[in-house]
């Protein structure tokens, strides 16, 4: 079998969920071929990636062509899919080898349940974070580029940053994040200090953003990130459907809430019964004295 795997970089190394992609091609006993396409700073990365992959694709007699499932993955790989007349699944958990083609599962409903899809034949997959463990080594990445870049009609003009700032909760080790239950925004702000003495990044629930206590880039849960850190201490968070489905494949989770029946305890390694607020100002002077 022969897998095309795009590898998705920030800052010049590939993402730790490309390197997961990697796993899940290792795991199909592939043979594989990594890719990444060099963006023209006019050019829209969707675009470029969707031509680069799709002539690549094309050429090479794939049976398979994987991404990790980010927003950019998210968007490219149905689009290469429907180019290449192949089956195409976004967010799988797991892929299997199931006579000609594949069987693929995929959480859905906000993960409260899953899905088992067949693909038959060539297949376009992109694949959740935490859902496999990362590769320790990565194969050479041949540099592939749009063979119509220039015939692409949609430039880039202008780029306007978002306001505020840009955090990488997908490839976070740590993550702590802070619920309504933190109470108000010098509160919430216990949370940045926990992540930062732990070298980690602060997280949200929603009505945490809605309550202007943090910038929604921060948003874990169903309509924000999705999100599989060695470490998750959630800080009053109830445990809500749809933040659990961004954060349930947290390989450690520990929660803090002064409710013992929130739900957040069915999905947490370690609970702690109490008040946020007198929680983790204990929680930073340990630490802090552990390092100093
Ligand atoms: C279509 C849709 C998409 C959504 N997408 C998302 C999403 O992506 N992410 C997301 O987070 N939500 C999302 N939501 C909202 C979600 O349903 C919940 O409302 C939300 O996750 C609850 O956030 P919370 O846990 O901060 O607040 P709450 O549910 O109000 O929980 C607050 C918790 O804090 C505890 N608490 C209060 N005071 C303290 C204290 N002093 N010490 C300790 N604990 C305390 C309480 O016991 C409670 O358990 C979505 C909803 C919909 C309908």
């Amino acid at each position: 079998m022969k897998a095309l795997v795009y590898i998705e970089k920030k800052d010049g190394s590939p993402i730790g969920t490309s390197l997961e992609v990697l796993t899940a091609a290792n795991a199909l006993g592939a043979d594989i071929t990594a890719v990444s396409a060099a963006v023209p700073a006019d050019c829209i990365d969707e675009d470029i990636v969707t031509s680069a992959v799709v002539a690549e694709a094309r050429d090479g007699g794939y049976d398979i062509v994987l991404f990790a499932a980010t927003t950019l993955g998210k968007i490219v790989a149905p689009r290469v899919a429907a180019r290449l007349l192949a089956g195409s699944v976004n967010d799988a958990i797991s892929i299997a080898a199931d006579g000609d083609g594949f069987c693929v599962i995929r959480p859905v409903y906000g993960g409260t349940a899953q899905e088992k899809i067949g693909i038959a034949g060539k297949a376009v997959i992109s694949v959740r974070s935490g859902s496999y463990e990362a590769a320790e080594s990565v194969p050479e990445i041949k540099e592939i580029t749009a063979p119509d870049a220039d015939e692409i009609g949609i430039k880039i003009l202008e780029a306007i940053a978002e306001a505020g700032e840009a955090v990488n909760l997908e490839d976070a080790n740590i993550i702590v994040a802070g619920g309504r239950g933190m109470g108000s925004e010098e509160d919430f702000a216990l949370c940045k200090e926990l992540a930062d003495i732990l070298g980690g990044v602060v997280g949200a629930t929603r009505p945490a953003i809605e309550n202007g206590w943090i910038n929604r880039t921060h948003q874990v849960g169903q309509s924000g990130k999705i999100v599989a850190p060695s470490v998750y201490i959630a800080c009053g968070v109830s445990g809500a459907t749809q933040h659990v489905s961004g954060m349930s494949g947290s390989k450690y989770i520990i929660a803090i809430n002064k409710d013992e029946e929130a739900p957040i305890f069915d999905v947490a390694d370690i609970g702690i019964v109490g008040d946020v607020k007198k929680i983790l100002p204990l929680m930073i002077e340990e630490f802090k004295k552990k390092q100093g």
